[in-house]
């Protein structure tokens, strides 16, 4: 739902906040690929992704920043 990263993004906290997100994801991404982690571990990583995205959701709603057509 978020693929459309690297394109223009007119508001900079908006990319800002989309940019986390990607981030946390691609951080648990590799380190699952890495070693077999804790699952204390891997649910900590889990929750920091859906939080990079409810507030990624929160500020499109509130800001109405989504990008449009
Ligand atoms: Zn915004």
């Amino acid at each position: 739902m978020y693929s459309a990263a690297g394109l223009a993004i007119s508001c900079p906290e908006h990319a800002r906040l989309e940019s986390e997100f990607i981030e946390a994801r691609d951080r648990m991404r590799g380190l699952i690929r890495l070693r077999k982690l804790e699952p204390a571990e891997e649910r900590q990583l889990a929750v920091r992704v859906a939080m990079a995205i409810a507030r990624l959701k929160e500020h499109v709603a509130g800001h109405g920043c989504e990008r449009r057509g």
